[in-house]
């Protein structure tokens, strides 16, 4: 045991949501949440055990029965209420999240925000949530839809954005009528709990939203509980894959957001100093842990010629503690991510790529023991060496080259991946061709990162995502609720004579 894991005796314990209190786990099992650029121990967090489990799904059914009739316009001012609240609190949300995740601070900040922004759109459920009608449908038959909540839904979330995607799954899911159960990250547990606390104080009742803390054996009881109608994933395909399997199998709705290889297209023509910041924002931003990190980049022709401009760039970016001042790039989360991108380094030396930069072992002064990865690039990449295959999740851009734009085309279509891609020109023409093209979710023309805001939904598609419907947006109100359509009619004797009908047509 370090000196550092010797304070987790001493820590605060995350505690679990279960009915409506804040409740200590009972469990034996317990890990640490380290703040990645000091190794402090921040709290620890517990493992649930099955019976907490069980404890929380019971109570988030119980709290559907009369949270389902809900007033619309009641669940809508809740929400109105959590955005005042998020934004009052937005400067401790971004501080507990730089410290348990890494991140720099206007960074974090982002992340909640981000996150605020589904709030918001779920304070506008009265709007979404709406049904159709058809009338006279046929001789005094109207037709009508309700979209009506599930029950008891769940999300798992992953560490990189622990403010955003909570923020993606529970509100909307809530706002729908339904109760939920939250498997936050066992990395950075602490700015989800605030979240879940600032909810509450805006009036969630009691075991409507429901926390739950653990890794493998939690996220399995999720899956396989008879009583749970709905799973919302976002992580790593391998988990990904496994939780959209188990709880398929187990009779469940499922939307599994996953991993990603995201392709940046540079043509010759594009705005040079544009192009060269948003490249390396996109890629190095959040030390290169995010799902829509532009983690690759095919040049064009004589985009090619850009290599030692793009490396100077990388070069300009600060690399310390995301709660310093003046910080671009901050630690990794954990000493093993840090040991996995640098070994991707390596094999990616050893595949015979060209390291132009080559970030390893940075000097951060007064932080020597953080997770700390500088900016690093690599080119002469192809298909077939680890660091284009695999994705790595870590501040490292590759860079593979084309001789033209459907050259490129063909190349990201080969890709497995599919959660975001970009082109930087100034060709409208290009810029269409492309986005008819390509076969990829989401795309940015001279945006490097195009996540959709939540008047669209998240869209990633091919091997980044399982499920037909994404998070938040309108696809998510349909993920949250079932269609029921009602075919009504009312007998006016006076005027209709039915008769007796033996055919399938309405009359
Ligand atoms: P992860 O898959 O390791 O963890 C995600 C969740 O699954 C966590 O809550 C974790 O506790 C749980 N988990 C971990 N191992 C498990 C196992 N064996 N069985 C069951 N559950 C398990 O992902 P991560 O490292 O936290 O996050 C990074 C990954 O998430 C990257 O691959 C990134 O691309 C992806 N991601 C995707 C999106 C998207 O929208 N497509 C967004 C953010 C992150």
């Amino acid at each position: 045991m370090n000196e550092m894991s010797r304070v987790a005796t001493q820590v605060a314990n995350v505690k679990l949501l279960i009915d409506g209190e804040f409740v200590e786990s009972k469990s034996t099992q317990w890990r640490d949440v380290v703040n990645p650029a000091t190794q402090v121990v921040l709290a620890r967090v517990p493992f649930a055990t099955a019976d907490e489990v069980d404890a929380a799904v019971a109570a988030a059914k119980r709290a559907f029965v009369t949270w389902r009739k809900t007033p619309i316009g009641a669940r809508a001012r809740i929400f109105l209420k959590y955005q005042q609240l998020i934004r009052e609190n937005m400067a401790e949300l971004a501080a507990i999240l730089t410290a348990e995740q890494g991140k720099t601070l206007p960074d974090a900040e982002g992340d909640v925000f981000r996150g605020l922004e589904v709030v918001e759109h779920a304070a506008a459920i009265g709007n979404l949530q709406l049904g159709e009608l058809a009338n006279n449908v046929a001789g005094g038959v109207d037709t009508y839809t309700l979209l009506q909540p599930l029950g008891v839904c769940a999300g798992i979330t992953p560490f990189n954005f622990p403010a955003m995607i909570p923020l993606w799954m529970f509100p909307m899911a809530i706002a729908t009528g339904n109760t939920f159960v939250l498997k936050p990250s066992e990395q950075d547990p602490m700015v989800t709990m605030r979240l879940v606390e600032l909810a509450l104080e805006a009036g969630v009742p009691k075991g409507v939203l429901n926390v739950v803390h653990g890794g493998e054996d939690v996220v399995n009881a999720i899956c396989d509980h008879a009583d749970i109608k709905a799973v919302s994933f976002v992580g790593s395909t391998r988990v990904g894959t496994h939780v959209y399997n188990r709880a398929s199998l187990a009779g469940k709705r499922v939307q599994c957001m996953m991993g990603a290889k995201n392709h940046a297209v540079v043509l010759p023509d594009a705005n040079k100093e544009q192009t060269l910041n948003a490249l390396v924002g996109a890629a190095f931003g959040a030390a290169g842990q995010r799902c829509m990190a532009a983690s690759t980049a095919v040049l064009v022709g004589d985009a090619q010629a850009w290599i030692p401009d793009l490396v100077a760039r990388a070069r300009t970016l600060k690399v310390n503690a995301g709660i310093e001042p003046g910080t671009d790039v901050g630690p990794v989360i954990s000493c093993a991510a840090r040991e996995r991108v640098e070994g991707f380094i390596g094999d990616g030396v050893r595949e015979g790529a060209t390291l132009e930069l080559d970030g390893r072992k940075p000097d951060v002064a007064g932080y020597e023991n953080g997770n700390f990865i500088g900016p690093t690039i690599f080119s002469g990449v192809t298909p077939g060496m680890r660091i284009y295959d695999e994705e790595i999740f870590g501040p490292v851009l590759v860079l593979l080259t084309a001789e033209s734009l459907d050259a490129a085309i063909a190349l990201i279509n080969a890709n497995p991946n599919g959660n975001g891609t970009a082109l930087f020109t100034q060709s409208g023409a290009a810029a269409r061709r492309f986005q008819e093209e390509i076969d990829v979710g989401q795309v940015g023309i001279n945006v490097p990162i195009p996540v959709p805001v939540p008047l669209f939904s998240f869209t990633g598609s091919r091997a980044s995502k399982l499920g037909d419907l994404g998070p938040y947006g309108k696809q998510v109100v349909m993920f949250y609720t079932q269609t029921k359509t009602v075919t009504q009619r009312w007998f006016d004797d006076d005027t209709l004579h039915v008769g007796v009908n033996t055919t399938i047509s309405l009359k």
